[in-house]
């Protein structure tokens, strides 16, 4: 994949997603608390699309219905990797 930032622009990108992903797992742990059993729809932390939860091989993942972008959480990435290294899951984030 072709760099398409310098450092400096990256790191800023880094720390856009950064918070980003702060503000949806404040929002996340805000669902969590306030016991609402409804389904998440959380906001794409990188556009103004919303995540919608799909189950891929058994496993839920949350996809963009914008961007199209692919979010786990830590241990749905964990069980996709061992599932399949190097599979479907390299050809999206590499
Ligand atoms: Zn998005």
């Amino acid at each position: 994949m072709a760099l398409e930032f310098d450092e400096r622009g990256r790191a800023r990108e880094n720390e856009y997603f950064r918070r980003k992903e702060v503000e949806l797992l404040a929002k996340m742990k805000a669902k969590l608390e306030s016991g609402d059993s409804a389904p998440t729809e959380l906001d794409c932390p990188k556009c103004e699309g919303k995540l919608h939860e799909t189950n891929f091989e058994n496993i839920t993942i949350d996809v963009c219905n914008r961007c199209h972008g692919v979010w786990l959480d830590a241990g749905e990435l964990a069980q996709v990797t061992q599932r399949d290294e190097g599979g479907w899951i390299g050809r999206i984030f590499g």
